[in-house]
């Protein structure tokens, strides 16, 4: 087979964009997936001039991507990255201290504080302790909870105007497909890459490389030679999203940009639609957990009551 060069300058193609097919080399392609992930940003308005975004970083491909791409875009817009790691405590692998530790390198190579919470320390339980207890819901959806709830709060004590995430395309269809089997329309009029600040006490959340390929984040941290956790957290095997995310890579298979097509519909033409009919919904307003003061719809919020059943004994 003959080898393609890359479409921008005189090297050989390291990789052809599947659903375009634009072949370019390793440099080409780096730049290639910064800008689209620029144009996501700005598009969206997701970042705007001066604001603080909190930027949870799990030590993960997806995270340490977005930290470094985020660095980059600093040299056209001016904002403060605060970077932030949540030990969750799982033992196993040593998965968090490992984590925490490549967070902690890639941060100090771009000049960035890592900022550290451990969850067993300042709320007295670790994932390993939620585990044991063998709750009814799943690992994976705790652990979620766990971490929109931390984000939150550091972002309300740290004056972050926003919080990042390093939620990528097949994310956010795996996301929309659960949804849409499930049939909750709640759940998927909710659903943004970008959701405004709610009050004081609901930071907003952005989600910037929500329009990029997880196959082409492994790329890209591959190519800029970034040091990521590549074993998957031990408890991952449970979770039945990594099944659908199979079914739509398979989906992409048969249909190129699948995907791609889907998600950017879904949040154009559908949403807006769902959104209208959700909209009284929306007006219930939200009070404050009487333990922690963390916005809630109920008395106690979740996370309060999840620490709740694994502490007390
Ligand atoms: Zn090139
Ligand atoms: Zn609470």
């Amino acid at each position: 087979m003959r080898r393609k060069f890359c479409r921008f300058c005189s090297e050989f193609a390291a990789t052809t964009i599947k659903y375009s097919g634009l072949p370019l080399c390793k440099k080409h392609f780096v730049e290639y997936l910064e800008k689209r992930v620029f144009k996501t940003v700005k598009k969206y308005r997701m970042i705007q001039e001066g604001e603080r975004i909190l930027l949870g970083v799990s030590g993960g491909k997806d995270s340490i991507a977005l930290l470094h791409i985020l660095k980059d875009l600093q040299k056209e817009l001016k904002f403060e990255i605060i970077p932030l790691f949540i030990d969750l405590g799982i033992q196993l692998n040593k998965y968090s201290q490992l984590s925490g530790e490549i967070a902690r390198k890639n941060c100090e190579k771009l000049g960035l504080d890592l900022i550290t919470v451990k969850i067993k320390n300042e709320y007295g339980f670790s994932l390993d302790d939620v585990f044991s207890k063998r709750l009814k819901r799943p690992i994976c959806s705790v652990c979620g909870l766990i971490k929109r709830y931390v984000l939150n709060r550091k972002a309300i004590e740290l004056s972050a105007d926003k919080v990042a995430t390093g939620h990528n395309l097949n994310d956010e269809a795996s996301f929309i497909l659960q949804n849409f089997i499930n049939m909750d329309i709640e759940l998927l009029s909710r659903l943004s890459p970008i959701q405004p600040t709610f009050n004081k006490l609901l930071i907003g959340r952005i989600k910037p490389l929500f329009e990029i390929y997880e196959d082409e984040i492994s790329l890209y941290v591959t190519f800029k030679n970034l040091e990521y956790i590549d074993i998957a957290c031990p408890y991952a095997k449970e979770a039945s999203t990594l099944q659908l995310k199979n079914i739509l890579i398979q989906l992409e298979n048969i249909r190129s940009g699948a995907i791609l097509t889907m998600v950017r519909g879904f949040h154009k033409k559908l949403k807006p639609i769902l959104q209208n009919k959700q909209k009284i919904e929306e007006e219930k307003e939200l009070t404050t957990c009487k333990l922690c003061g963390m916005p809630t719809s109920t008395e106690i919020c979740s996370f309060c009551r999840l620490k709740s059943k694994i502490i007390k004994n």
